[in-house]
Formats: C-alpha cells, structure tokens, sequence
C-alpha cells in the first residue's frame, strides 16, 4: 500500500507546478462531498466516483475551490462554504455550495438536465421532453451557477466546468468577465447533427460551450460529431484536422480525452486478503456455476433489458447450462423522481420474475438481482468472481464499469463482453464487442466467452491491461492539460 501512495505522489508531481502555480476552481452540478449528520457534528463523506478521486488531490495541492449543489441534502445557506482538511498532511481545498430552489430543482436538474438533454445526447430521442418553462429555469439556474464562479474566480484560475447540466455556464463568464478562462468536459456522448438539431434550444446550448478556451469529450466520435454541429448550425469555421474552432475574436480548441479509473487502487483493492475472502465465501456458495456479471446505474441507456432478453435466449438455445451458469445483475437506485425511471424499473423487475419463472427447475434461479449500490470492496469481489463481465449499454460515454472489470483481473481468467456503443469500446478492443440490440448475437457471445481458453483470457486481459495502467485517471488530467501549457 505504501508503494502504491508513493507511485501515486509520483503521478501527482508531474501535476504538481502546473497546479500550484495556478488554483483549480471545479464546477459540477454536485458537490463531491455530501454532508452526513453525526453525533460529533456535521462531517462531509466522499463520494466515490472516478472524477472525484482524480480532482481531490489536485484541488487539495492547488489549494483548490469546488463549486456546486448538495444534492439537497443540507439545509440551503446563502453562500455556504466547507474547507475540506481530512486527512491530515495531504492539503485542504474549499466547497462553496449552490443553493437550488424545489423549482430549480424540478426543472433544471430532474426536467431539462435529465428528461431532455441525457436522453437526446445518447440518441433516444423519443425519451426527450422539450418544454420551454423547464428550458428557461436550465438558463437561468446556469446563470446563477455562473454568478458564483463570477464571485469567487480569479483571472489566473483554472476554471473546468463539468458536464451537460451546466453547457450554458462558460459563455456567460465569458460575456461578463472575459478576463477569466473556462475550461469544460462533456461526460455523456455528443449527438450527430441530426439528432442534436431536434432541439429547439441546440443554438444557444452550442454558444454556451463555446465560451471555452478548450472542450474535452471522451472520444473522437463525439469530438466530430460537436464540430459537425457548431459548422452546420452556427454556420462557423472548423478544423477538424487539428481540433479548432475560429470564433471572430478567438479559437476554441476542442479534444478527445477519454476518462478512466485510478487502475492501481481497483488492482490493489482486487489483491487485498478481505476481497479475497469475500470471493471465496461467494465461490463456496455458488459452486462451479459459470458467473456473469451486470453493473449498472438503472437508467435506460444501460441496455438492462435487452441484456436480460440474451440471457434468456442463451438458456432457451443451450438447454446443458440451465442450472450451470449465474448471472448476476447489480442495479443502483438512479433517478427514482422521474417517471421513465419508475416504469423501466417495473419493466426489468417483471422480466427477471418471468425469466426466473422460466428456468428455476430443480435448481436456483438463474438470474440474482441486487438492486442497491455497492461499496467498492463488494464490487471488486464480484468484479473478481465473475467469469464474464457482460457490459451492453445501448449509449454510454464511456463506461467505468469496463475498465474496473479489467483492472480488477488478477487472476487473468475474466472475458468482457462490451457493447460496441460504449465509448470505452475504443480502448477495449480485445474485449467480445456486441451490438447490445443484437439479442441473438449476444446471447452466442455469453457462448463463446464461455468456451474461450485460459490462454486466449489471458492474452485478451493483459493487452488490456497494459493500456489500463498507463491511461489512468491521472493520465487523463494530464492528457486534458498537457497541451494548453507547459506540461
Ligand atoms: N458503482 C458503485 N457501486 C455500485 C455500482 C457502481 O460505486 O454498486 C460505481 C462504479 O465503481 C463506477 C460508477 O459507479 O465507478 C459507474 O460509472 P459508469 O461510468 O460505469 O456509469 P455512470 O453511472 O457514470 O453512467
């Protein structure tokens, strides 16, 4: 473990002038901490998400400041501010917190946020809601968002502005304060033109995110398809060779940098005696059943149903492994306010009861449902006990869930089976790509990861690997920076 800090200090200091001579000023729709109530007090809880474990100790050496909403889980104070100091010795940076109205809450974040651009931005148009009062509450909360950063910013911060909630938010400090530079990053798929011009507001929403200096997405197929929008719509200059966009008075530079995992912490945690122990308590219980593993948020775009449909069709075609093979389907509580949420989650409940239905002969049933989040050391037991890790989203940005299945392949012997609509697909290309739609095809695909020899596991998860451990989450902040300035 002590390695690992030191390997990870080594990766921070490659960070560490650029970030020191400079403040990180974050800006998300939530706030990485979320305040939990004890008897000692209020005390602030990490979050657990792969942003977050890159940013915090970039902001803790850059004396840093993280701006956004709690989630409603505090009480609202006007210009409500935490310094984060835990742990000891490793820095401290601030939390200014963004108070959100019930009505900023509905229509900006559950409405506008969530029922309008998530589903166009992954292609489900039909999912799409467009109303104009949830627009105009999307426009000024991103104003208000933009008045905290205007109150707190220096013309030497680092601005990064963070995803589709707030795409408004760089152009209006650029209006009002030109002086200050923001960056953004776009955590979901960007839409091709088509799609993205069903929107009534694509005009404005495109002007907001070119109030950057630089725009980062995931992968090059997102980085095209924004280009293609920005020259079709706002009818400007692009050069897609180089990535620029030429604005009258500046150029905005845009990128592909695909996000990962801090990889050394998933293997590690993999390796650890108490994870072990957990996968030998699960192997006991389930037997030499071949394990298939499903880690989702429960959202629409993670082709839960589809997946559930394949697993049915392999049941039906290869009768011998009725009873031989588990697949286990992890779903987090996601979004619960949201009607699509509350009818998919139904859906799904009725499929696993009827598949079940179907095949619980003598044996066990062959599907198991958690439907609650993990915490991470119960993930990477089941991330290590999974025979095959099936991964099909229907659209996905990037998909971490991909990269911690590889990472956590100790023993060298798990198959992926990946959806060719996952941005990580462009990195993982030695896992089984699938057409999540493609129900037959996928269902063959649990077939032959199944049969795959140990050598071609191994050969598959080490090239895989390879790449893992050098594009991690540090080397993700780097790439994102690295040609801006002198790193
Ligand atoms: N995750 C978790 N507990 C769970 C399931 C998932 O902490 O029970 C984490 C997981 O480790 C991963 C993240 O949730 O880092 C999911 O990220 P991903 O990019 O796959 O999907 P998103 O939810 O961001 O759409």
């Amino acid at each position: 473990m002590v390695g690992y800090q030191l390997e990870m200090g080594g990766r921070l200091n490659q960070l560490r002038d650029f970030f020191t001579s400079r403040r990180l000023v974050v800006v998300s729709n939530r706030l990485p901490y979320n305040p939990s109530r004890t008897s000692g007090g209020i005390r602030y809880v990490k979050g657990s998400g792969g942003l977050v474990t890159a940013l915090d100790p970039i902001l803790r050496l850059s004396n840093g400041l993280w701006i956004g909403w709690d989630g409603g889980t505090g009480a609202p104070i006007k210009g409500r501010r935490v310094t984060i100091s835990e742990p000891e010795g490793e820095g401290s940076y601030q939390l200014r917190f963004v108070d959100l109205t019930e009505k900023e809450i509905s229509h900006y974040y559950y409405s506008f946020s969530n029922r309008t651009l998530w589903p166009l931005f992954h292609n489900f148009i039909g999912k799409s809601n467009f109303n104009s009062a949830h627009w105009k509450t999307y426009f000024k909360t991103n104003a208000y968002f933009a008045g905290t950063i205007l109150e707190e910013a220096n013309p030497s911060d680092i601005i990064w502005i963070q995803d589709y909630h707030l795409s408004l938010v760089p152009n209006f400090i650029r209006y009002q304060n030109p002086e200050l530079s923001p960056y953004f990053f776009l955590h979901t798929p960007f839409p091709p033109y088509d799609t993205f011009r069903v929107l009534p507001w694509c005009k404005p929403i495109l002007e907001g995110f070119l109030g950057s200096e630089k725009i980062g997405f995931h992968v090059k197929g997102y980085a095209d398809n924004f280009l293609d929008c920005v020259q079709k719509i706002l009818n400007v200059n692009v050069d897609r060779e180089s990535g620029i966009i030429e604005l009258e008075e500046r150029n905005v530079k845009v990128g592909a940098h695909p996000i990962s995992i801090d990889y050394d912490a998933f293997h590690d945690m993999a390796l650890a005696k108490r994870v072990t122990k957990r996968v030998e308590k699960h192997r006991r219980r389930i037997g030499d059943r071949v394990i298939i593993l499903g880690v989702d948020r429960l959202d629409y775009t993670k082709g839960i149903k589809e997946r559930l449909l394949a697993v049915e069709r392999f049941l039906e075609k290869h009768g011998k492994f009725r009873n031989r093979i588990l697949f286990i389907q992890v779903a987090v509580p996601s979004r619960t306010r949201v009607d699509e949420y509350r009818i998919m989650k139904k859906e799904i409940d009725e499929t696993i009861g009827r598949i079940n239905g179907r095949f619980t002969g003598e044996g066990w049933p062959p599907i198991h449902y958690i439907y609650r989040s993990l915490s991470r050391e119960e993930l990477v037991a089941y991330y290590r006990l999974a025979d095959i890790a099936l991964i099909t989203p229907g659209r996905d940005g990037m998909n971490l869930i991909a990269k911690e299945y590889i990472a956590s392949q100790v023993d060298k012997d798990g198959v992926l089976v990946l959806s060719e609509f996952a941005g990580a697909a462009d990195e993982l290309t030695e896992a089984l790509l699938v057409n999540p739609y493609d129900i037959q095809t996928v269902s063959e695909t649990i077939y032959k990861a199944i049969r795959m020899s140990s050598r071609e596991k191994r050969r598959r998860v080490e090239k895989m690997q390879d790449l893992g451990k050098r594009r991690d989450i540090y080397h993700w902040v780097r790439d994102f920076f690295g040609e801006i300035d002198q790193l």
